[in-house]
């Protein structure tokens, strides 16, 4: 049992995380982008032990997926319950109970109005791989629309209408075609002559005025898919009346309106799904990440009417794995039970400490999100909101050596996406460490660029 979190003893890394980092150097994909070297052991709830015994407190959840916390008793159990009467037998061409099981319950809290069906895969960018495939053949449409910022994943579909890095996109292409992008309304860098309302629907009328004026016309437009929070793009909440106008919109073309809830899911955002929070009803919804507390899962529902596609249309060998699906029930249960609502409480309190950093800490632009999705903006100056993106890189750097793990998000945002178990004292130790690591930050950099911290 992991008591004091955390706990550093070493110089980081220590001696064992180097000797596997440089092991991974010879033979793991240079791809990954590893913003600090942590070399996980194992972890419990929201703490991780690293290969030497430091003990981290865990802000970063696995991008967001550990929902139930590391290796939560009841998952664990599920899992081995499960693994010891089956890994595998395929559930596109057999059946097996824990799938429909957990069709039923993510029917049973679905954002849209049933009958629903579900499609399982393993991952987010598969969930929307799905929705899309599902949206062209439904609507005999061939175009999709998704939002500058948006993050949905690295298969060429979803890539497609990812639009988040460069990085992501560059010498990949030729993209899918017939996919176009509309801006999203991002309240803190909306024009100064507009509120987050007007904003909304002056990027609602660019789809109208522009994409449908000039390049695209809607009866050929199959779907939008939008994340109601942005993730990789920097925690950025779009204002209700945003997905309010986007459902108007989707409705009087005939266009299905796609949510990608793969990181805003599963109660991460205080709700079950963040489109709740607007109360607007998709036609499909993605999920993945914390759906199975770590286990490969991804699932996109839809009302039965739309996936309502001939056998052998679309189809995953390992998708829905028993095992998965399992670790899925399990995880569901404990959302229900207590962690959704966790999520809204201690989110509460991080967010409010977030934002009474703002008082000392002159490079925290921006606090927003909504639970446990929540991202501090760092800017170098607040009235020209420069982006501060080498100081960014240097928080999530700083909190590592006072063992916190967090990510980034966008050019210059630090996400906070903590396991949903988080408590309001660990939040606490998280606020403080986050105070720490930016009060660094700005020491080095004063002088330099940086206003001063008004401590
Ligand atoms: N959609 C969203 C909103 C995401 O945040 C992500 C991953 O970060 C994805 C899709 C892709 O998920 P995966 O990495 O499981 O393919």
């Amino acid at each position: 049992m992991i008591t004091t979190i955390p706990e550093i003893k070493t110089t980081l890394p220590g001696p064992k995380a180097k000797a596997v980092i440089e092991r991974d150097a010879q033979v793991v994909s240079t791809s990954y982008t590893r913003d600090y070297p942590l070399v996980m052991a194992r972890g419990e709830g929201a703490a991780v032990e690293d290969v030497d015994g430091n003990i981290f407190l865990d802000c970063a959840a696995g991008i967001a997926v550990t929902a139930t916390g590391h290796s939560h008793p009841d998952v664990v159990k599920a899992i081995v319950e499960q693994a010891q009467k089956f890994l595998h037998m395929s559930g596109t061409d057999f059946y097996y109970e824990p799938q429909v099981r957990l069709g039923e319950e993510l029917s049973a809290i679905a954002p849209l109005k049933g009958p629903h069906r579900s499609f399982f895969g393993n991952s987010g960018t598969e969930a929307n791989e799905a929705a899309l495939k599902l949206a062209k053949y439904y609507t005999k449409r061939h175009n999709v629309i998704a939002f500058f910022g948006a993050f949905h994943g690295r298969t060429m579909g979803s890539l497609s209408l990812t639009a988040s890095k460069i990085t992501q996109r560059k010498g990949f292409g030729p993209l899918v075609p017939g996919t176009f992008h509309a801006p999203y309304p991002d309240s803190y860098r909306r024009p100064a002559n507009h509120t987050p309302d007007s904003w909304s629907a002056e990027c609602l009328r660019f789809i109208e005025d522009q994409l449908f004026t000039h390049v695209v016309s809607p009866d050929e437009v199959a779907a939008v898919m939008v994340e109601p929070i942005q993730g990789e793009g920097g925690y950025i909440v779009a204002p209700d009346s945003f997905l309010h106008g986007l459902r108007e919109l989707t409705r009087k073309y005939g266009i299905l309106l796609i949510a990608d809830e793969v990181q805003s899911g599963m109660g991460r955002s205080g709700k079950m799904f963040a489109v709740e929070h607007a109360g607007v009803e998709p036609d499909i919804v993605t999920m993945a990440k914390g759906i199975a507390s770590g286990m490969p899962l991804g699932v996109t529902l839809a009302r039965a009417e739309v996936m309502s596609w001939p056998p052998g249309t679309h189809a995953s060998t390992f998708g829905g794995n028993p095992v998965s699906c399992a670790a899925s029930l399990a995880t569901l249960k404990l959302l229900r039970a207590t962690l959704v609502r966790n999520a809204a409480e201690v989110g509460g309190h991080l967010m409010a400490g977030a934002r009474e950093l703002m008082n000392k800490h002159r490079l925290i632009g921006d606090v927003r999100g909504r639970g446990l999705m929540i991202g501090l903006e760092l800017v170098r100056d607040r009235e020209s909101k420069e982006r501060a993106t080498t100081e960014r890189d240097a928080v999530v750097k700083e909190c590592f050596k006072r063992g916190m793990l967090v990510l980034g998000a966008g050019r210059n945002a630090v996400r906070l996406s903590p396991p949903l178990v988080l408590t309001t004292q660990q939040a606490d130790t998280a606020l403080e460490i986050l105070d720490e690591a930016l009060t660094a930050v700005e020491h080095d950099a004063r002088g330099a660029h940086l206003p001063p911290t008004q401590d």
